[in-house]
């Protein structure tokens, strides 16, 4: 068993995030952002960039989703026990919330590459004895609990977090903050840093701030007001107590309220949105800020389906390491191959499907698929909009589609929208094969982003920050059709690697469902069903232009090498 000693010889860089998928069955974590958290450490482990990551054991994870014949989605609480992976740590320390002592423990994880390499990851657990009953639970359930509970969460990740490191003798070139959920970690370096009272001279601030954001890098996520995180101050008052003066904290993080993401930006020096719209739209929302655009990227072999793994391990070795390489797929695997991978990958879906929902797929029938969270920006009910008009087109080239996404529990509208899409797949029945695959996670994931033959993603512009589930549909060759909304707008090459819905501009979100049905009947439909070898160069740009690009190596290597040098 690896131990704590084993990764602090050498200086780290910290990587906190509230969730972060380490493996299919640890439910630590939601969604993109915990993915993308994943991806990250994943290529700093194959890239041997030296990171210890934090983040919260999640015990009870996120949730497990049900849904009834009339897709109204129940939540099953999906807990794990992490003595089965993870091995407990000596260290504790304290935090203080709401006037007592919290003690913080937790569990060293070892994130292992798949080749070779190491990082360590430490969840961090209130679960401990010492605790009140109320204070064992704050790190249970990942976004659940009301704005109390969350701010208990961020003060454990942020400041017990950086605590814990230091107890556990970690040394740390930077603190890289994945989202503004662990900018409270910045705080406690001001009070680390602070000036010893000797060197002070009246009226000054005691807070080191130049030392604090030379250490700290900041990723923003959202492009929409609303995804910060705020807290009343009363809140933190009550909750945080005094823990920096308040003149300071306001200074920092607003005049208002504590916003996470101010709080953030004012303490980092490094600080980037996901791809290149949402970097503009950030600077934008948070003037005076200078934003850097590192795009998003995928994990190269986490998200490859195994034909395909096979055919670029034999034509392009070293792809893993060197995504880059994808960008010879193009000339350097044959159509066949691609297709019999392609055909491979499919069946696994179809097989999938009908065990889970008994509904059959046919292999030669054009498949559309659509899986990520289920809330109103995402427009799943798009591709639905006119339902008349889709069972047209749907007769003179046949159609299935296969769907999957959980809403988060206390998200009315996202939950409503599974019902719709339930009510959709009734109406169409007979016509159009339909099925709902619950439980969205990283297996069933992969399993649709490799089997369908045209990945979809209609978010209302400019809302989607980055998206990455069709970056990792371009590994296995399905080509991606959208909105030009987050990375889509760089990786769109229109009939190259996919194609667009509508155009560029965020006034015509209304026409989006026009545009769809346009591009599907005139162009996609024709070109899959006529004319074979066009399609096959198609999912071969996919690769060759995007995943050759948009992968987590090469985001890894832009954070090594502008975030983590000073
Ligand atoms: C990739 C992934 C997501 C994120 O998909 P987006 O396209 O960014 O919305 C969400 N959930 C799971 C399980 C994923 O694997």
């Amino acid at each position: 068993m690896a131990a704590i000693d084993d990764f602090t010889h050498e200086p780290r860089v910290a990587y906190f995030s509230m969730e972060i998928a380490l493996h299919n069955d640890i439910p630590t974590y939601s969604g993109g952002l915990g993915v993308l958290a994943g991806d990250t450490l994943r290529s700093a482990t194959d890239l041997e960039v030296p990171v210890v990551a934090v983040t919260l054991a999640s015990t009870m994870g996120y949730f497990r989703q049900t849904i009834d014949a009339e897709g109204r989605q129940a939540e099953q609480a999906s807990p794990w026990n992490p003595s089965q992976w993870a091995v407990s740590l000596d260290a504790v320390v304290a935090v203080t919330i709401e006037g007592r002592r919290v003690w913080v423990g937790g569990w060293l994880y070892v994130l292992k590459g798949h080749t070779n390499g190491e990082q360590p990851v430490v969840l961090l657990d209130t679960d401990l004895e010492q605790n009140n009953p109320d204070d064992r639970a704050i790190t249970r359930q990942l976004y659940g609990g009301d704005k109390a509970y969350r701010l208990k969460q961020e003060i454990v990740l942020g400041i017990g977090g950086t605590r814990m490191l230091q107890a556990l003798g970690f040394e740390l070139r930077q603190y890289h903050m994945n989202e503004g959920h662990s900018a409270l970690l910045a705080l406690e370096l001001l009070r680390r840093f602070a000036y010893p009272p000797e060197d002070m001279r009246p009226g000054e601030s005691p807070y080191n701030i130049p030392r604090v954001r030379e250490l700290c890098c900041f990723t923003t996520h959202t492009p929409v007001e609303a995804g910060h995180d705020k807290f009343d101050y009363d809140l933190v008052r009550r909750v945080l107590g005094d823990y920096v003066d308040f003149p300071t904290l306001q200074h920092l993080a607003g005049e208002q309220e504590l916003n996470m993401t101010r709080l953030a930006l004012n303490l980092s020096e490094y600080i980037n949105g996901v791809a290149r719209r949402h970097a503009e739209i950030s600077r934008h929302m948070y003037p005076g800020y200078r934003v850097h655009a590192v795009t998003n990227g995928v994990h190269p072999f986490t998200w490859t389906s195994e034909p395909f793994r096979r055919i670029y391990d034999e034509r392009l070795p070293g792809w893993c390491h060197e995504p880059e390489l994808l960008m010879r797929a193009a000339c350097c695997i044959t159509d066949a191959a691609v297709q019999t991978a392609h055909v491979e990958a499919k069946q696994r879906l179809i097989d999938e499907v009908n065990t889970r929902t008994g509904v059959s797929l046919a292999a030669d029938c054009f498949t559309i698929g659509f899986a990520r969270r289920m809330t109103a920006y995402k427009r799943p009910d798009l591709l639905f909009s006119d339902l008349q008009r889709l069972k047209n087109i749907a007769q003179r080239h046949p159609i299935q589609i296969v769907l999957a996404g959980k809403a988060h529990p206390q998200d009315g509208p996202g939950k409503q929208l599974i019902e719709v899409l339930h009510r959709h797949m009734r109406e169409l029945d007979g016509v159009i094969s339909i099925a709902y695959l619950p439980a969205y996670d990283m297996t069933t994931a992969l399993t649709l982003v490799s089997g369908v033959d045209v990945w979809l993603n209609t978010p209302l512009r400019p809302m989607e920050a980055s998206g990455t589930s069709g970056m990792k549909a371009a590994f296995n060759a399905v080509p991606h059709l959208s909105v030009l909304d987050g990375w889509w707008i760089e990786g769109c090459i229109e009939g190259v690697t996919g194609w667009a819905i509508g155009d560029d501009v965020p006034s015509t979100n209304g026409d989006d469902a026009g545009h769809l049905y346009q591009k599907l009947e005139q162009t996609i439909l024709p070109l899959y069903y006529e004319n074979p070898a066009g399609w096959v160069t198609v999912m071969k740009g996919a690769i060759s232009q995007c995943a050759s690009y948009f992968n987590s190596q090469r985001m890894m290597r832009r954070y090594a090498s502008e975030a983590y040098v000073k």
